[in-house]
């Protein structure tokens, strides 16, 4: 946690970058004034000439539109009724539940030449669209379109309701939809009339673009299903599943997914989206809460988080099939804005008092996905004028932020493993080292040899010291165990200075220590441990006032004369040069090479009377 807490204020890029985002969207707000939509008489038909007009106009200005609450006007009374209203920029989402919308216009083929439009309504979740085109000498046809027909099967083939109206040449048609919305949110009131051939470009690229937004989150979650699978990462696989909730969500409403790519399944429908929506935030609510490490930090909040889980779990049972919509609607506008909203409130305190460095990513995704969710809801209805988006258009726009705010959870996630990692390579490096000394320990010491064997630079020119501080007991006996402790340091210290960094020191156990430095020749290094000998003989440590003179003995063996992967060996014959050493009076260094083979015999039996010559240099006496 130290770690996090130290990172964590340093990283202000992504709240900069948030910050930015708000500030830009303010602008947005400030530049975009209200608009003035043109009204005219309304009862005056308009009659669009299709030489006006280009591919995918939206009917804004071009015709009447008639509310019909609670969908029980029929044709003719619709056509007499008073109560037609110019469709002006201020009526294009107007809708609410239980709505039947009635849209009038009139279409006058001008070009010469047989032409067929489309008109279409650009949501796929209608209850209703109805399209009834009059010739103007009175016969009327009637086209249904029923949202449970599969694409392939409906007359224009498309998960958009449609209607196709042929025009010969200096014709004219009459055309009324009706059409309805099952959902209490605000809902766009207008159509759209292409080409045919415009028509079907564009459900190709309405298909691309939601097959690209989930293709882009199945991808991820599939990552990381299996990554937290195999990790057994609970966050890792509850993200998984967050961003599964979403491409059922995004299939579903836009009716890409069993009207495209699953036609068969396109009895989906009747189980609507509402479940799929609960289900995203109770993933939202889980992961934020594994994620930001809750249970341990703020139980209270772990407590409130797991009961709002468990009630989305609790409606998306409830509404799987949709059977409530009138409840579920504003249900799962609860579960899709509160939940993310107080994940990033939750994201911004792990961030800034827990010092959670990796926070800071969520705080951005779950703003982002907060204002998405309210802007996918009312972002239509605040009618931003020269922001010149349908509500359709809109959708999509906010479908495309809220992949690119849940990916950003990805990076959040990312930051979390390299912490994990960083701290993994610091308790390995911190279970190498000696505490007292901060040298390597045995763990070390093999670990070290492991890494020379695997670089081949063993046995190379490599000599092996082991080292001994002389009757060490006695300097804790005589100034106490914190006074030997001191010494151990000290001689540490200047180990570190004495070698270089890539030489190994280690301290081997108690006050014994093993060298291991690349040295030409016998001399060289002799001569490299014996500089260590003499200074550690002529600095004595400084303790509470006292001065400890101390000594040591060392054996030194060339690695290459070791066997071949048998380091306790080598271990052994340096002791038993050691051991010479301290026979022969302490204070001294000693090569294996210099051992006789009685030496060498006399080491098991320790306390042996065997007479050692002094050999790099003789015996002095202890300081
Ligand atoms: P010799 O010259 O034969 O090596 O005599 P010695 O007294 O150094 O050897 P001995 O093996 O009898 O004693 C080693 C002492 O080192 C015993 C033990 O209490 C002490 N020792 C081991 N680890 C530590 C430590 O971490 N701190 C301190 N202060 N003493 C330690
Ligand atoms: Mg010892
Ligand atoms: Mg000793």
């Amino acid at each position: 946690m130290g770690a996090e807490r130290s990172g964590s204020y340093g990283n202000r890029m992504p709240i900069r970058l948030f910050l930015l985002l708000i500030c830009l969207c303010g602008a947005l707000g400030v530049w975009a004034r209200p608009a003035l939509g043109q009204t005219g008489s309304p009862h005056a038909v308009p009659t669009i000439a299709l030489s006006t007009i280009g591919d995918g106009i939206e009917l804004i200005n071009h015709a009447l539109i008639l509310r019909d609450p609670g969908a029980v006007l029929d044709l003719d009374q619709a056509l007499t009724s008073p109560d037609w209203q110019w469709l002006g920029p201020d009526r294009r989402n107007a809708g609410i539940t239980d709505d039947l919308f009635w849209i009038r216009f009139r279409l006058r083929n001008d070009t010469g030449t047989a032409q067929e439009v489309v008109a279409s309504y650009d949501i796929a979740n209608l209850t209703a669209f109805t399209a009834y085109v009059r010739v103007p000498d009175g016969s009327l046809t009637r086209t249904d379109v029923d949202p449970g027909l599969p694409y392939d099967q409906r007359a224009v083939a498309s998960p958009l309701p449609a209607v196709s109206i042929l025009l010969p040449a200096g014709e004219e048609r009459d055309v009324t939809v009706a059409f309805g919305n099952a959902f209490p949110v605000p809902m766009n009131t207008d159509i759209n009339l292409w080409s045919a051939a415009g028509f079907d470009r564009h459900t190709l690229l309405l298909t691309t673009f939601i097959v690209f937004l989930v293709g882009c989150l199945t991808t991820a979650a599939a990552f990381w299903l299996l990554y937290g699978a195999f990790m057994r990462q609970g966050r890792m696989v509850v993200y998984a599943l967050y961003m599964t909730g979403l491409v059922a969500v995004y299939l579903s409403f836009t009716g890409v997914g069993e009207q495209i790519l699953f036609p068969s399944t396109v009895w989906l429908r009747g189980l609507g989206f509402h479940w799929a929506m609960f289900c995203v935030g109770a993933a939202c609510l889980e992961f934020a809460r594994r994620h930001l490490d809750i249970a341990r930090l703020h139980p209270g909040h772990d407590r409130f988080m797991r009961l709002g889980a468990a009630a989305c779990l609790c409606m998306a049972v409830v509404s799987f099939p949709s059977r409530y919509p009138e409840i579920e609607a504003p249900l799962t506008f609860v579960a899709m804005t509160g939940a993310p909203l107080y994940v990033t409130w939750r994201s911004w305190i792990a961030w800034r008092r827990d010092g959670i460095s990796y926070a800071s990513w969520m705080v951005i995704g779950w703003g982002g996905v907060t204002a998405s969710s309210v802007m996918g809801v009312f972002g239509s209805e605040m009618n931003l004028p020269y922001v010149d988006l349908s509500q359709a258009e809109f959708t999509r726009l906010v479908f495309a932020c809220t992949v690119v705010e849940s990916l950003l959870f990805s990076a959040s996630l990312g930051q979390w493993l390299r912490g994990q990692e960083v701290r993994r390579i610091a308790a390995e490096a911190e279970a190498s080292r000696d505490a007292l000394t901060g040298l390597l320990n045995r763990r070390g010491f093999d670990a070290q040899v492991l890494h020379l064997k695997q670089a081949g630079l063993w046995p190379g020119r490599l000599w092996l010291a082991l080292i001994d501080l002389d009757r060490f007991k006695e300097i804790n006996d005589t100034y106490s165990h914190a006074a030997g402790d001191a010494v151990l340091t000290h001689f540490a210290t200047m180990l570190r200075r004495e070698f270089r960094a890539n030489d190994v020191t280690v301290r081997f156990g108690g006050e014994e220590f093993i060298l291991l430095f690349e040295a030409e020749s016998e001399e060289a290094a002799c001569s490299a441990v014996d500089r260590v000998r003499r200074r550690f003989a002529g600095t004595p440590t400084r303790y509470e006032g006292a001065m400890i003179g101390h000594t040591l003995s060392a054996g030194l063996v060339p690695v290459a004369d070791g066997p071949d992967g048998d380091e306790a060996t080598l271990i052994a014959m340096a002791d038993a040069a050691l051991y010479g050493a301290k026979k022969a009076g302490r204070n001294i260094v000693r090569a294996s090479s210099e051992l006789t083979d009685p030496e060498i015999a006399q080491r098991p039996a320790p306390g042996g009377s065997a007479e050692l010559s002094p050999l790099i240099e003789t015996a002095t006496a202890r300081q």
